[in-house]
């Protein structure tokens, strides 16, 4: 039986759901430990700075009203986004229950190296949980790389990996490498590529260092 978001919603689920949270990298505790320091340094100085000012008991009230008031406001909207990531989470619990994601996306000179090693990974993890992921849609990302829910039990859209389109694809190989290196490549002058680490290797190198001429 599927659950129902209020389901989800308990005392209990949330404390499950928040822990699964990464906002920014960071747990919604060590952002709401950081909230309270930067309360606490903020009535600090200002008790400090009215102390040192000598102002009157009045201005000191004033000037704490001020400085309360806007910490709230800053608690009250740390609050709503670590909500709002709950609500996001549980969501993505309901809609898609168990599955992984698939990193997909077009393999060619446009593709950032990072989304290029990751062209195939499957990540059995919440959203904001997956490293360095690319958006969830196709395709806002510049590299045109993005991620899809693959639900337990489907079959996967065909994905390749770096490794596979790389193989027995010159064109693709010329397009990445570069006129140069693709024909130095050709020569056998750089060794093996079948891997994305080997092939990652001849990219950083100039032809100077590979000792081929241009
Ligand atoms: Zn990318």
């Amino acid at each position: 039986m599927v659950p129902m978001l209020r389901e989800l919603l308990t005392k209990q689920g949330i404390k499950k759901l928040l822990a699964k949270i990464r906002i920014g990298g960071r747990t919604p505790a060590s952002i709401l430990k950081e909230n309270r320091n930067n309360t606490k340094a903020a009535l600090k100085r200002n008790f400090r700075d009215s102390v040192m000012a000598d102002v009157d008991s009045a201005t000191f009230a004033q000037s704490l009203g001020r400085v309360v008031k806007s910490r709230k406001r800053q608690t009250l909207s740390t609050l709503r986004n670590i909500m709002s990531s709950v609500r996001g989470e549980a969501r993505a619990v309901l809609a898609t229950g168990k599955g992984y994601w698939l990193s997909r996306g077009v393999l060619d000179s446009g593709t950032t190296d990072i989304c290029a090693r990751l062209k195939g990974a499957r990540y059995h993890m919440s959203y904001s949980q997956v490293p360095m992921k690319p958006p969830r849609v196709p395709p806002p990302h510049p590299c045109r790389s993005f991620l899809v829910w693959v639900p337990e039990g489907t079959r996967p859209p065909t994905e390749e990996t770096f490794e596979q389109e790389w193989r027995n694809n010159p064109e693709l190989q010329r397009d990445l490498l570069g006129k140069s290196k693709f024909e130095a490549f050709e020569r056998g002058e750089l060794g093996r590529i079948e891997t994305y680490a080997q092939y990652e290797k001849v990219v950083t190198k100039t032809l100077e260092d590979l000792n081929i001429e241009k």
